[in-house]
């Protein structure tokens, strides 16, 4: 495989954009080499500057579930930008895809749109603040919540009471509001809780992690962390940025059964296109702006082209629950091929997975939190990355990254993909 077009432009790339990205998890880092070039991309396949064919893993890390450019999502867009492509008034699209949202997912009343997860998360810790009138939130290790201050907060020894920052840039009176915790470590939980009675606003989480490769809760994690909020006046935020629309119509909330208080969304919701939102029940909703006191805003949220997009996504989840079942059975087969390749070539290796999010794992024993992912041969997935390219399957540049199956791939692409696995894994 040649990579000569991807190359040169990244050299230019690099003269005017940091790294030569718009967003760090491209860049090659930590894998090495130069990022790939996209041409055009159709249903599984990546198409890129210098002609190679890829089967796509990656799927813009989550919207595309049913793969590149489907007809129906081009279609409404390209229609909608004919009418104009933003007017900062109220259209009619966003109360149906709001409303199409509230009827798909447990537990919400309203539903407000923003651009990214980003803004999703950072606005849903701000209504919970607001509305409990508390500053702190806890977060967990290895989970991702978008870019903004009050995230970007990592475990290190001794971080665990007092957050420490872990990007230049987040002041420690930011840091010192957001505490950690480990996933999957209700007893940690309840500590941090008990030693700040009546400060904290929220917990936030991914219900199954899937910033840290996927990591799904243990059995009784998230009913715990439930009775734990109910029980201390704190409210539940499932940050299904990548779960929503994904794990089922109803997201995780209705894959495992348990209310959250705020639900964010992005990735599938906007249908390729930046789309983020928040939702509640109605009583903590009412507290936004203009009915309530917490302010939040976007020029362009509701965008038409956004909204057409995402509204025709989310409709064509709603009307075939079978998606979701063959998103589940790919997802299934591939786990056992690949499962079965690594173990006849004697590969160390765990492999989570949950619904269509699955990741492998260079690791000796199970990886259940931050700690046990980070523990993993890093060496070993570098070659088991740029192997795989060079078998034309793409997968994420970091071995803390989920694989997004898309309802695109065939059975032949499975077993393409798990044929290219045998021929990296007789080399690792
Ligand atoms: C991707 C992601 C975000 C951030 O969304 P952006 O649209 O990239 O800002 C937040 N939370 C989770 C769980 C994510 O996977």
């Amino acid at each position: 495989m040649i990579y000569k077009r991807s190359s040169a432009l990244f050299v230019e790339a690099q003269k005017v954009i940091p790294g030569g990205v718009n967003s760090p998890v491209r860049a090659f880092k930590a894998v090495g080499g130069d990022p790939i070039f996209v041409k055009e991309a159709k249903g599984a396949y990546l198409y890129d500057e210098d002609g190679n064919k890829l089967i796509d893993y990656i799927n813009s890390w989550g919207p595309m579930i049913l793969g590149h450019a489907h007809p129906a999502v081009v279609e409404a867009v390209v229609e909608k930008a004919r009418k104009g492509t933003s007017f900062g008034m109220p259209t009619e699209i966003e109360t149906k895809i709001a409303e199409l949202a509230v009827s798909m997912v447990p537990n919400i009343d309203k539903i407000r749109f923003v651009n990214s997860g980003t803004e999703a998360c950072m606005s849903a810790v701000r209504l919970a603040r607001g509305y409990t009138k508390r500053d702190k939130i806890i977060k967990f290790a290895g989970c991702y919540h978008g870019h903004s201050d009050s995230f970007l907060i990592q475990a290190g020894s001794g971080a665990v009471t007092f957050g420490s920052p872990n990007s230049p840039g987040v002041t420690e009176g930011t840091a010192k509001d957001t505490l950690l915790a480990r996933y999957n470590d209700l007893e940690n939980v309840r500590q941090i809780v008990e030693a700040n009675e009546g400060e904290i606003a929220c917990i936030i989480i991914e219900p199954v992690a899937g910033n840290m490769g996927c990591i799904p809760p243990h059995t009784g994690f998230l009913e715990g962390l439930r009775t734990l909020c109910d029980t201390h006046g704190i409210l539940l935020i499932f940050d299904e940025v990548m779960t929503g629309f994904r794990l089922a119509k109803g997201g995780a909330q209705e894959r495992f059964g348990i209310a959250a208080d705020i639900v964010t969304f992005g990735k599938v919701i906007g249908g390729g296109l930046p789309v983020g939102a928040f939702a509640a029940r109605e009583e903590i909703m009412n507290h936004l702006a203009p009915l309530g006191p917490v302010y939040q805003a976007g020029t362009l949220s509701g965008n038409p082209l956004a909204m057409a997009a995402g509204l025709t996504m989310l409709t064509l989840l709603d009307q075939e629950q079978e998606i979701f079942d063959r998103l589940e059975e790919k997802t299934a087969y591939l786990h056992k091929g690949i499962a079965e390749v690594l173990e006849r070539h004697q590969i160390i290796h765990t492999i989570n997975r949950l619904g269509s999010m699955i990741s492998v794992h260079f690791a000796e024993g199970k990886v259940v939190d931050f700690e046990t992912a980070a523990a993993a041969n890093n060496d070993t997935f570098k070659k088991f990355f740029h192997g795989l390219l060079e078998e034309g399957v793409y997968i994420a540049p970091s071995a803390f990254e989920t694989w997004f199956i898309t309802d695109a791939l065939s059975y032949e692409d499975l077993d393409a993909t798990i044929q290219a696995i045998e021929v990296v894994a007789q080399k690792l």
